[in-house]
């Protein structure tokens, strides 16, 4: 993700995809290319086992261009997307930015931070403004994957991201993985007869679904709320790389409770000792992917979630759209949320001046860091 471009004349294929994204080691192995191939019936793509996707049979591409425009990592649609979403700088349009938390202890006691995006969720499928919704459970430390929720209480599942307590590192493989390809979900919605889905997710998944919206690629129409997370970076790394890690942060994966990114990232140990580890110790495990992502704040989300710059066991929360601000207004209304206000006015106004000012670093630290790694 960087600057806009205009669509180019030509149409550009998988050929093309191969040359400006995998050859230069930036694929997030999102899936998206090959879940959305035009000729997917006729199997011209596969994905391999570790995700990279591959043209099978170049015969059967009918050089649509798809898979090419809705990549993550292609700007090709960057003018005409910040358009439609009428996206301004540093970190796209916002119609209001709070600390808020859940009100209900259940969510609270499993929740990352203040339990916003399950609670948006619950309230957002009690009330019927969506059929289903988009989420990740844990299925291992660092490795959680897609699913696709109807029922409020499910929702729990996805909530947060401690560890499960009975987890096996030998049961896990060999690569230990922290990014969920939902984007490849998205596909499976019309076989469900669902319209009216939520989607959760990190930034480029975010990107990659509102591109698929503007070119009108079934079924993405039926996505009406997209709750995004801000991103510094999310992690894949090999056995070897897990014992570094653990020497790095001094701590065994086995004996994480939780972990949650912020200013930094944050580990809660199973005995409840609490370490804040820089993002400098943890940057080599990071995908390779990401250090070629200019997108922080999800800029193009209608609700953007983080932890950063709220206080504790409260989740940052900028509502970006008209249907952003309906669900959000509504699940405070009906007190499923309720924002961070403390009575001196001041101290709220310097608040919110500070989490602006830090979402905004982060921000620009993500976009320079990206600038670097692509040469720009
Ligand atoms: C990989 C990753 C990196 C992040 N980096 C930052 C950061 O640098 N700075 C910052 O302030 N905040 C970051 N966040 C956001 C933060 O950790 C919280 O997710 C956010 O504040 C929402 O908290 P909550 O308590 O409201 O969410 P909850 O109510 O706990 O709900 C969390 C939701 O996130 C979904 N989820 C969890 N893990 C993933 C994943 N890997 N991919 C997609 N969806 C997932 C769950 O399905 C669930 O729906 C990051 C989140 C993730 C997943
Ligand atoms: S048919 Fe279209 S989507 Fe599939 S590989 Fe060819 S260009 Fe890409
Ligand atoms: S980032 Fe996703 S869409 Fe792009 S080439 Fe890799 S798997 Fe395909
Ligand atoms: S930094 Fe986050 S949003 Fe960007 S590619 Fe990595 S996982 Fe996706």
């Amino acid at each position: 993700m960087g600057k806009s471009t205009q669509i180019r004349d030509e149409v550009k294929s998988f050929k093309d995809l191969t040359i400006e994204v995998q050859d230069r080691g930036i694929c997030g192995k999102c899936g998206g290319c090959v879940s959305f191939c035009s000729a997917g019936e006729f199997n011209a793509l596969r994905m391999e086992e570790d995700g990279t996707p591959r043209l099978v049979d170049e015969e059967k591409c009918v050089k649509c261009g798809i898979c090419y425009l809705i990549c993550p990592q292609i700007i090709a649609l960057n003018h005409e997307l910040d358009e439609k979403m009428d996206w301004k700088p540093p970190i796209g349009p916002f119609r209001k930015l709070v600390s808020a938390r859940t009100t209900s202890p259940e969510i609270m006691e499993v929740c990352t931070d203040g339990g916003v995006v399950t609670s948006l969720l619950t309230y957002a499928l009690e009330k019927n403004l969506i059929q289903a919704a988009i989420v990740s459970r844990r299925v291992g430390p660092f490795t959680r994957q897609p699913m696709v929720v109807t029922k409020p209480e499910d929702l729990i599942e996805a909530a947060g991201s401690h560890f499960e307590e009975t987890f096996h590192l030998d049961e896990i493989g060999k690569r230990y993985s922290s990014f969920v390809p939902s984007v490849r979900d998205i596909r499976t919605l019309g076989e469900r007869n669902l319209d009216r889905i939520a989607l959760v997710g990190t930034p480029c998944q975010v990107y990659a679904f509102r591109k698929m919206q503007l070119l009108r690629v079934v079924p993405s129409d039926t996505i009406a709320l997209t709750i995004g997370l801000f991103c510094m970076e999310n992690f894949s790394f090999d056995e070897k790389a897990r014992k570094k890690l653990e020497k790095n942060i001094g701590i065994k994966l086995k004996n994480i409770r939780k972990l949650n990114i912020k200013d930094n990232v944050i580990v809660t140990q199973e005995n409840g000792e609490v370490v804040h580890v820089p993002f400098e110790a943890v940057d080599e495990l990071a995908r390779p992917a990401c250090f070629a992502c200019s997108d922080f704040a999800c800029d193009y989300a209608d609700i953007s979630c983080g932890g950063l710059g709220s206080p504790d066991g409260y989740t940052t929360t900028m509502v970006r759209t008209g249907i952003g601000e309906k669900v959000f207004n509504g699940a405070k209304q009906e007190k499923y949320i309720r924002e961070w206000s403390p009575r001196d006015k001041e101290k709220y106004r310097i608040h919110k001046t500070e989490m602006m000012a830090k979402i905004v670093s982060f921000a620009l630290r993500k976009k320079n860091r990206a600038k670097r790694t692509l040469g720009e």
